[in-house]
């Protein structure tokens, strides 16, 4: 559902992200991982459509994403940026009802919001100014905001696209915000492709992990042919250990205290 080929972005003499091409299917969790600055916020901002790429091409639904009307495309993918820019006195229910911009639905906007806002655990949020509240609590609300922009009667593919949406969230807080992008992606055959530091979190979650470093990506599969001592220190220049998960047996990576 979501193809991109050959994907390069430069800024003046920076590349950014170097021929990296993949492709997401309909009710598939892919994270994203890697080093700081490996261009992973960039290339999710190229799938999106938000940044054209210098050279290659992003599809969605074989069309590329150049041919899609703005209207069109926001109903079908929703972003989570890693920082949100929000200054204004928007209350957490205005916020939320941003996703509902694209589309012309007031009779069934307030039940979706409220869904929402429910889905998050932040209800109790509703009336509060958005600018006075906690880095979690923003992260939440924008979650929300994302959910409620793909949210239609319609049954068509969508995609969610998540830029470290769990970086301020407490251990309650980032199970409920994935497992729900989960639920959903697996409920409504989103695509979704989340950036996660947390590798945990990534083994515990994602269909398929992709590591990317200095703008490649250099290893994509499932967790556990990803998340192993020798990918991780190639990728992280760190050593790690690696134990099954005792319920789940998912691989959980934990710094090797012996070797740094
Ligand atoms: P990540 O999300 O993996 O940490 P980013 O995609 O944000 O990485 O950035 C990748 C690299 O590109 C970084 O070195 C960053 O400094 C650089 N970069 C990103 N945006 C710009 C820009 N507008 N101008 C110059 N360099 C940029
Ligand atoms: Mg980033």
């Amino acid at each position: 559902m979501l193809d991109a080929e050959g994907l390069c972005f430069r800024i003046g003499d920076a590349t950014i992200v170097r021929g990296v091409t993949l492709s997401v299917s309909p009710g598939e969790v892919v994270a994203l991982c890697g080093p700081n600055g490996a261009g992973k916020s960039t290339l999710l901002s190229l799938l999106s459509g938000e940044q054209s790429a210098t050279s290659g091409e992003v599809r969605f639904q074989g069309k590329s994403l150049s041919k899609w009307s703005p209207v069109a495309l926001a109903r079908l993918r929703a972003k989570l940026s890693q920082e949100s820019t929000l200054t204004f006195a928007f209350r957490v229910y205005e916020v939320v009802e941003m996703g509902r911009f694209p589309y012309d639905t007031p009779k069934l906007d307030g039940e979706i919001i409220r869904a929402c806002l429910q889905h998050l655990e932040i209800e109790h949020l509703e009336d509060r100014f958005y600018t006075s509240l906690s880095g979690g609590e923003k992260q939440r609300v924008q979650l929300a905001r994302a959910l409620a922009q793909l949210t239609s009667e319609h049954e068509e593919p969508r995609m969610l696209l998540l830029d470290e949406p769990t970086s301020a969230l407490d251990l309650l807080h980032q199970e409920v915000a994935l497992k729900r992008a989960h639920d959903l992606c697996r409920e409504h055959n989103y695509g979704v492709v989340v950036v996660l530091h947390d590798l945990n979190l990534a083994s515990a979650w994602a269909d398929r992990i992709l590591l990317m470093k200095e703008g490649r990506l250099v290893r994509g599969g499932v967790p556990r042919d990803v998340l192993t001592p020798e990918v991780l220190r190639d990728t992280y220049g760190i050593g790690v250990l690696v134990l099954p998960h005792p319920q789940t047996g998912r691989p959980i990576v934990t710094i090797d205290r012996q070797s740094v």
